[in-house]
């Protein structure tokens, strides 16, 4: 605390990273980060990138970017916004867009900056609860609220809703924002993407740093009608011009442009996935079907918090989050196949004791 600052830093609630200890051999299962490395082509781009050329600012527009994301997407550059991580993209997306007269309304469990833009941009919100199933019921989002928005698949459940069932808010609900955060859409889900072209209240936002491998360089995007980016550039150009670097535009285009890698990468993280759900419940775990790369699980008869210290011991680490409702449940990334093992093995002794 100091009296220097300025009256609202003493509300905040600042948002809780997983943490990036230096611990020997540790084995992160904490931060949903991709365990494969990224596009090869995309580190030659980078390398090519770090030059003379540093001396001048990158584009502020990120051009080159916007128009690969256009490419894959099928739609124009115009509908394209992008920023430092999907977190500095969701930033400019509460200012934006969010904050209406009505409160915004999300999910009661989902990622949890989202309290934190409120706090910071003061934004009333309120939380709607998941059904019992931990699934987002969207005809719980009715008119009594203002702006939407909810990860798809959720955060930290990984349970995916059908692209229908946004198609059919959207439709229910034409003069309300809604903002459909897919950070882990590449993992098995459908991306509400070509909603944007008849439903100019979406706006979609994704990231480049799970199914891209790419959570160091910081590149998010947003998709939405013209009339919503142009919303977000102002915001953005309200507060940093150039938020990605010439490495991070030439890594992120690279990156989109190789296909197979992308494809090969995602699917090895879908397999594991798979058989790691299967291996968890065999070891009596209740896994909640994620369509994400992590798993989310809890075990009847073992406390999640001493698991995740039990695990700790062994240096793996996984997310436990300290919250009503999902305080027995632990996150557990999608490591590589070697990463998995050692996962089961080490609960395998921690279970047995
Ligand atoms: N949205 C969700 C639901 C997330 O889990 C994350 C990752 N913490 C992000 C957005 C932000 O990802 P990034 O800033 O790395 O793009």
């Amino acid at each position: 605390m100091s009296q220097f600052w300025s009256p609202i830093v003493h509300q905040l609630t600042p948002y809780v990273p997983g943490e990036q200890p230096r611990i020997d051999k540790l084995i992160k299962l904490n931060t949903n980060e991709n365990p494969y490395p990224p596009s090869p082509n995309a580190l030659v781009a980078m390398r090519d990138a770090v030059g003379e050329r540093l001396r001048l600012y990158p584009d502020p527009e990120a051009t080159a970017l916007k128009e690969a994301i256009a490419r894959r997407y099928h739609i124009q550059p115009n509908q394209v916004f992008t920023g430092n991580g999907s977190d500095e993209v969701l930033a400019h997306v509460f200012v934006a867009l969010l904050r209406q007269d009505k409160p915004l309304l999300f999910p009661d469990i989902t990622y949890s900056f989202y309290p934190s833009y409120c706090r910071l941009y003061q934004i009333d919100w309120r939380t709607v609860p998941l059904n019992e199933h931990f699934e987002i019921d969207l005809d719980a989002y009715d008119e009594s609220g203002g702006a939407i928005i909810f990860p798809n698949p959720n955060a930290p459940t990984g349970r995916l809703l059908p692209v229908l069932a946004i198609e059919q808010l959207l439709r229910r609900l034409p003069h309300r924002v809604v903002v459909v955060d897919e950070a882990y859409i590449d993992f098995g889900g459908k991306s509400a993407v070509s909603l944007t072209r008849d439903h100019d209240n979406l706006l979609v936002v994704q990231t480049l740093s799970k199914s891209r491998s790419l959570a160091g360089l910081r590149v998010g995007f947003a998709v939405g009608h013209p009339a919503l980016i142009e919303g977000l550039e102002r915001v953005k150009n309200s507060f940093n011009s150039y938020p990605l670097d010439r490495a991070a535009i030439a890594g992120a285009v690279a990156a989109f442009e190789d296909d197979n890698w992308f494809q090969e990468t995602r699917r090895r993280v879908m397999d594991s996935r798979a058989s790691l759900s299967k291996a968890l419940a065999q070891r009596g775990f209740e896994v909640l079907p994620s369509a994400a790369n992590f798993v989310f699980a809890r075990h009847p008869a073992r406390d999640a918090a001493e698991l995740a210290q039990a695990l700790r011991d062994k240096a793996i680490l996984v997310r436990h989050f300290k919250l009503p409702r999902i305080d027995q449940f632990l996150r557990i990334s999608i490591g590589t196949e070697a990463e998995c093992e050692a996962l089961l093995r080490a609960l395998d002794g921690i279970l047995k004791a």
